[in-house]
């Protein structure tokens, strides 16, 4: 069997949107349609018939696509039952799989950013599609949830294998990486990650997408446990999902 194919594409401002391809099946899926013509656009320059769109959370800049390209293309909308998602035609659920491109997609939800967050993981490839929850050395805002619950969720993602390639909602990774390094600026992996991106975007190229590995070496909203990070904010006897709390809200004020 030949391998997924994978295609992201930035849209809006800073939102990426990735189509999957299996070659074999003919099957693609999009993740969100943050803009429905770049979603039918990279479909035109890959030349694959979208048959799919998977949803991870219902704001705008992910869904507002979603009923141009359905009505173009007919792809099946598969997402979290929420009716302020318009479209849907199958709901699902944490711990659910879809079969799809082959891969027993598996649905985890995540919920923080919004109660309604799923991210979609493909074992046999390799690949989480993450939302708004985790992004490069950042995670989303806590806007519906809790940070605990927040917290939680992230838990589940860093449990999955560290190669495991993380493709995130936004390009947000530069301002996250100096946000980073006010709370973890001796982590020389940080240091050298910093300088990585800097060159990236001065060249106008994606940092994405991550990996887990990575991000648990790099990103301090997932090292709440580290001890440098502890020291610097002066919190070495914390449970961890305080600590993350305390980096959540010092972000926000930032
Ligand atoms: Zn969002
Ligand atoms: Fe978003």
């Amino acid at each position: 069997m030949s391998d997924l194919q994978f295609h992201q594409f930035p849209c809006l401002s800073d939102n990426y949107g990735v189509l999957v391809h299996n070659p074999d099946s003919g099957e693609t899926f999009s993740v969100d349609a943050p803009d429905a013509d770049a979603v039918l656009a990279a479909c035109g320059d890959t030349g694959w018939k979208l048959t799919h769109i998977l949803v991870t959370h219902h704001h705008d800049d992910h869904v507002q696509g979603i009923a141009k390209v359905k009505a173009e293309t007919g792809a099946m909308v598969i997402g979290p039952a929420n009716p302020q998602i318009a479209d849907i035609d199958r709901t699902v659920a944490e711990g659910d799989t879809i079969d799809l491109v082959g891969e027993a997609v598996q649905v985890i939800a995540t919920p923080g950013h919004t109660l309604d967050m799923l991210n979609y993981y493909l074992p046999k490839a390799g690949a989480v599609f993450a939302g708004d929850t985790l992004f490069a050395m950042g995670c989303g805002r806590v806007f519906e949830g809790t940070p605990a619950m927040m917290w939680d969720s992230l838990k589940k993602l860093m449990a999955l294998p560290p190669e495991t390639k993380v493709y995130c909602g936004h390009e947000y990774t530069l301002a996250n990486a100096k946000f980073s390094m006010t709370v973890d600026g001796t982590n020389p992996d940080l240091v050298k990650r910093l300088a990585e991106v800097e060159a990236l975007r001065a060249a106008g190229q994606p940092t994405l997408p991550t990996t887990i590995g990575l991000e648990l070496k790099t990103n301090p909203f997932l090292r709440a446990a580290d001890p440098a990070i502890r020291a610097n904010l002066g919190m070495d006897n914390d449970g961890d999902a305080e600590v993350f709390t305390e980096i959540r809200e010092r972000k926000n004020r930032g």
